[in-house]
């Protein structure tokens, strides 16, 4: 399921018995963007990259599918296209996006590789390419997106408006750059001093992550929003975070840090929540990463050095879900039941074979932090070459 694949969970209580982390505290996280704005002049931006958008649209058949066809200005390198439905009620998700010869970008020999082909309300959105094994785009082709449409118990849905929104780049280097980040510091607790002062003490983890291992220079502009204390979820998507990503610079990476995030459905405390995988890179109901401070404080309510840590890491997590990566394996108990689609991710059969792994401990994307047998947990920060790929190959990366 989408949201278990975007989480990470963490159990303070039990650290000692990683087996019972399943059910404790969970953080999730997600990503948006925003609109409007636009701060051209950041020395680090690459003036030979060009970006462009365009919005196409088309009406569902009797099937529920829709078709645009699309060409891409001279030497794009990577582009992202979005579904926006009008009707809040509705699923969508991407049928087929292909290249003029043929290639498969979203489900190529059949294995998918994002949730771009899984249903999801209000929105849904595909990279392309995705990662470093995808061919590259080539100058001249036409691309072909198509979308199936249904109410959310598999009756298709005719006669509806869709609207496909193409970002497209030119970024001559897929392997580094830079990101920027709307960091919405939300409502009472989110605006409160020592809120504003943790997540600063937390991001140079987060930073130093994605600099090293991405090669990605993050680019942060902070903002206060007014909001509720506990944050909707935006892995199912909701009208506050359309409205508050328009007041960020876009096209970003959205992180909105309040008290709580609203995951009822979710077993045990929830840290954060990503809206997807990827995420959308403009203002939609899902164009967001959600963070509880009161989850990342503990029980104590204090935040130790390692508090702050882990949060960084969480903020890198759950941004690394938004760019489009999956958790290197997924359990369900011990059982290993999901691996990504990435070729040098280690993969494991079980769980105690998993957290032996320090390949896999070590990642950032693990489902959760380990203990280290002192009481602490495993930093968790490395990336592979393939987890980097995809990452700069999301459209908000420059
Ligand atoms: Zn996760």
């Amino acid at each position: 399921m989408p949201l278990m694949e975007a989480l990470r969970s963490l159990d303070r209580t039990s650290y000692r018995c990683w087996l019972l982390l399943a059910c404790a505290l969970f953080a999730f996280s997600a990503v948006g963007c925003a609109v409007g704005g636009g701060d051209n002049d950041d020395e680090t931006a690459d003036e030979s990259e060009q970006e462009g958008s365009f919005r196409l649209s088309a009406v569902t058949n009797d099937r529920g599918d829709a078709t645009v066809s699309f060409d891409l200005p001279e030497g794009t390198t990577k582009f992202a296209v979005t579904a926006l439905l009008g009707d809040d009620d509705l699923f969508v998700r991407f049928s087929e996006l292909v290249s003029g010869t043929g290639v498969d970008y979203l489900s190529p020999e059949r294995e998918s590789i994002s949730f771009a082909d899984t249903f999801s309300r209000y929105v849904n959105t595909a990279s392309v390419p995705s990662r470093r094994e995808d061919p590259a785009l080539t100058n001249g082709e036409r691309y072909t997106a198509s979308i199936e449409l249904e109410d959310g118990v598999g009756t298709p849905i005719s006669g509806e408006t869709v609207t496909f929104e193409v970002i497209s780049k030119v970024d001559p280097g897929l392997d580094g750059g830079r990101l920027r980040l709307n960091v919405f510091f939300v409502g009472d607790v989110g605006e409160e001093q020592t809120t504003k002062e943790v997540i600063r003490a937390a991001i140079p983890t987060m930073r130093s992550t994605y600099s090293a291992q991405a090669g990605l220079d993050l680019d942060i502009n902070e903002f206060e929003i007014d909001g509720p204390v506990v944050l909707p979820l935006p892995v199912t998507g909701d009208d506050f975070y359309r409205s508050a990503a328009g007041v960020g610079v876009s096209p970003s990476v959205n992180l909105f840090i309040g008290g709580d995030v609203d995951a009822r459905s979710a077993v045990g405390e929830v840290l954060g929540v990503a809206g997807g995988i990827p995420g959308p890179p403009t203002p939609t109901e899902r164009s967001g990463v959600a963070v509880s401070i009161f989850a990342a404080a503990g029980p104590d309510g204090i935040f130790s050095a390692e508090d702050t840590r882990i949060l960084g890491e969480t903020l890198a997590h759950e941004t690394g879900h938004f760019l489009g990566l999956f958790h290197p394996v997924d359990f369900s108990g011990s059982q290993v039941t999901a691996a990504d689609p990435l070729d040098d991710t280690a993969i494991c059969g079980f769980i105690t074979e998993c957290i032996s792994n320090s390949e896999l401990t070590r990642n950032l994307m693990f489902p959760s932090p380990v203990s280290d047998g002192s009481g602490g947990f495993i930093p968790q920060n490395d990336l592979t070459d393939d987890q980097r790929g995809v990452m700069n190959r999301y459209i908000v990366a420059d």
